[in-house]
């Protein structure tokens, strides 16, 4: 029956993962998967996550299954994470937000629910993103294609291209954008940048899909909602994909969400119908552990105030390593422009390094980056920071 199957190559950061844990040498250093890490280089267990843990551990109850659109305390509490208290989009009814399997289940539902309903729409990704953008889209049986976006001149935003290249975009088409800590580049709009997006948007009839896994790590847990907020107040319809994976160092629970933002509340009842059909068809319902954690934060003053401590410290931390990173590389290469580590945003810097290059890192030194030149910043500490430096100096002499 299988015998004509092919071995799938794996996911290419997936399987490094693997070989990383095979490398037999103890000054190895990943920095190729998206994971926090804190100084000791351990994956944190965050205080406000353990104080909501004791809280519902001293729960006793059995566990049924959820609703297919989640839990409904943790959908409120996305919610006001996301478009800021009281915003009136959401007081009025007009967001239908649900409970998914992490960012990737938000991101294939919403695909597969845009898919049934606008079978003729392209989607359209930046160049580069993060690999499982296409794949999600593709699966669902879209075509996808890839509007301009990083120069690798600048190591920044493209903007100019971008704007021309979504002005030429079929009335429809899906936008997939990320609203901060872009991946894999660090390189974000400014807010007045999004402003024109908007305004694209607005008068190409598109559709945008605004997918945050990283709130908080770009300029701070508000800040970073801008796109999301401003495309609110701007009465465009659009979809967001929202992750706790890293913010709340809660990975294996698998804890995102879905929310479509409508033109009405009957329009938003009924985007919630056609959502819940959606999680049928792929999972039923998703579990429960992971999302009462969320809102068990979220949803507590006291708790909610130690987790934007905590989120502020890991974007801290982050930015703390871009300059020590710089700095240490600029006294190996004094004459070197490694700005860009600074100018970036995020876990991630897109370093220029080649495939080639990235892999002689691996072969030569043990320090794992990803092949496209994504290097995990969460992935320094001041105990690997120098060597780091050293030998990524020197691939850039
Ligand atoms: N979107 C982006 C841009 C991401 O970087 C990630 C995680 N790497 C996701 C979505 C998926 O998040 P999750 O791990 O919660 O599925």
């Amino acid at each position: 029956m299988f015998a004509n199957f092919a071995a799938s190559p794996g996911d290419p950061i997936l399987s490094l993962q693997q070989t990383y844990a095979e490398d037999p040498r103890s000054d190895k250093v990943n920095l190729s998967i998206g994971i926090y890490h804190d100084e000791a280089g351990r994956v944190p267990q965050l205080k406000s996550v353990k104080r909501a843990q004791a809280r519902l551990r001293s729960i006793d109850a059995p566990c049924v299954y959820q609703p297919m659109a989640g839990a409904a305390n943790y959908r409120q509490a996305v919610q006001t994470l996301l478009f800021g208290a009281g915003h009136t989009k959401v007081t009025a009814g007009h967001v239908a937000t649900i409970q998914t399997v992490g960012g990737s289940g938000a991101l294939k539902v919403g695909s597969d629910l845009l898919r049934r309903h606008f079978p003729d729409a392209e989607v359209w990704i930046s160049n580069p993103t993060w690999d499982n953008h296409a794949a999600i889209f593709e699966g669902s049986g879209f075509p996808v294609k890839r509007y301009t976006y990083f120069d690798s001149q600048t190591q920044g935003v493209d903007f100019e291209a971008m704007s021309a290249c979504l002005r030429t975009l079929r009335r429809g088409s899906i936008v997939l954008f990320h609203p901060c800590c872009h991946n894999p580049t660090g390189a974000d709009l400014t807010n007045a940048q999004w402003d024109r997006i908007i305004s694209i948007v607005t008068s190409r009839g598109l559709l945008p899909f605004l997918d945050i896994a990283y709130q908080g790590f770009g300029s701070g847990v508000e800040e970073d909602c801008y796109a999301i907020r401003a495309m609110a107040d701007a009465d465009v319809s659009f979809l967001v994909s929202s992750s706790f994976s890293k913010t709340f160092s809660l990975y294996g629970e698998r804890c995102g969400a879905l929310s479509i933002v409508c033109a009405s509340a009957d329009e938003a009842a009924r985007a919630l119908s056609q959502s819940e059909l959606a999680v049928r068809r792929n999972y039923s319902s998703p579990p429960t552990h992971g999302g009462q954690l969320v809102a068990t934060v979220l949803l507590d003053a006291e708790l909610k105030a130690l987790w934007i401590r905590e989120v502020d410290a890991m974007r801290e931390r982050i930015a703390e390593m871009r300059r020590q990173l710089h700095d240490a590389m600029r006294v190996v290469q004094p004459g070197g422009n490694f700005r860009y580590l600074l100018k970036q945003r995020g876990m991630f810097a897109y370093t220029g390094l080649s495939a080639d290059q990235v892999r002689a890192l691996r072969t030569n030194s043990g320090i794992y980056l990803v092949d496209s030149g994504r290097l995990c910043i969460a992935g320094l500490n001041t105990g690997n920071i120098q060597r780091v430096a050293v030998a990524l100096a020197a691939m850039t002499l």
